[in-house]
């Protein structure tokens, strides 16, 4: 199918790209198009106008702080590839770098942004998920001015963000990783390069005598919006074995939708849960160990 007719506009100025898409209650951004295309070619979409925001080279931005607790701040048109591949960012929050690698294929991240990615809000795209885990937040712009919207008040449905229909979002803004922690993330997808059927991402703390001080994880594909829940308490004591990774992937279980489709039975998505969990949970603490090693 061909897309239905719409009007095209390629700002060269932030400024221009607000007024055109205030302009009109129909009209959509186009970042790096790779979720907003199949839609449209698939009329599942039907903008009256496309702002293209490609032309707004300001956007295009990675900024890496290392100052206070550290922050990474991406710009609405850094593409995936740009952003896994910068060393800052990996050194800074390395679970950026790792969940990116597991978005689609090369292609598709070389024209894909990260920033479209959280805000298409997709429940099986990995980016929301890990911004969720990592508390972080999008800055968004429009004629009326800017705001800042922390990840629990950005996921509302499926596919859909609390932006307004006239909001640019114009940077994501990740936490470093803190000190004493470590972070991993995994998935199973049919293919390389599908979606996943269940995905996760934890964040482990642990202290000098290897014990963990918090667990948290966050899932993908298991409901209509991003899932991050606390595990620590099945950390009894501190101590990690398998049957603690037991008992924190029972604890997550409560709080995801495992459902069923084409793909997947609902009880074969929740076992991937149970799976992933221990296993990412358990990677995410190895990699606080090391970590705390390399720096003493
Ligand atoms: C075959 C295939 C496989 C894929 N597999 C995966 C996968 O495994 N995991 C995954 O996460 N993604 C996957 N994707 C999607 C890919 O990551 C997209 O790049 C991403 O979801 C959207 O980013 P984009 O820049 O292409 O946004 P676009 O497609 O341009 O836009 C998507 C939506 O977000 C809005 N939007 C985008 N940027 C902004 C902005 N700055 N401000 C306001 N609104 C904005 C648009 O209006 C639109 O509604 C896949 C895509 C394809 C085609």
């Amino acid at each position: 199918m061909k897309p239905a007719p719409f009007a095209y506009t390629r700002p060269t100025t932030i400024e221009e790209a607000l007024i055109a898409l205030a302009s009109d209650p129909y009209a959509k951004v186009l970042a790096g198009g790779q979720s907003l295309v199949p839609l449209l070619s698939m009329r599942l979409a039907a903008p009256a106008l496309l702002v293209d925001i490609n032309g707004l080279a300001e956007l295009e931005t990675i900024h890496v702080s290392e100052a206070g607790e550290g922050v990474v701040r991406i710009g609405a048109l850094a593409r995936h590839a740009a952003v896994e591949a910068d060393e800052d960012v990996r050194r800074v929050q390395p679970l950026i770098s790792n969940a990116l690698k597991l978005v689609a294929h090369p292609t598709i991240r070389n024209r894909g942004t990260t920033v479209g990615s959280i805000v298409h809000a997709d429940a099986s795209a990995e980016m929301p998920a890990v911004l969720m885990l990592l508390d972080g937040s999008v800055t968004v712009r429009s004629v009326d001015g800017e705001r800042t919207i922390g990840v629990h008040d950005l996921f509302v449905g499926p596919l859909e963000s609390s932006l307004a229909p006239n909001e640019i979002a114009v940077s994501a803004q990740f936490p470093a990783l803190a000190e004493g922690t470590g972070v991993a993330c995994d998935e199973v997808a049919r293919r390389h390069g599908d979606y996943a059927l269940c995905g996760v991402a934890a964040v482990v703390g642990v202290d000098g005598a290897g014990a963990v001080t918090s667990a948290r994880a966050a899932y993908w594909s298991m409901g209509d919006v991003p899932v991050a829940v606390d595990l620590t308490e099945a950390f009894v004591g501190g101590r990690l074995s398998d049957e603690h990774l037991a008992a924190a992937a029972e604890l997550a279980l409560p709080h995801l939708e495992a459902t069923e489709d084409i793909h997947a039975t609902a009880d074969y998505r929740a076992q991937l849960a149970r799976v992933l969990t221990r296993r990412v949970v358990r990677a995410a603490y190895d990699d606080a160990v090391a970590r705390r090693e390399t720096n003493s």
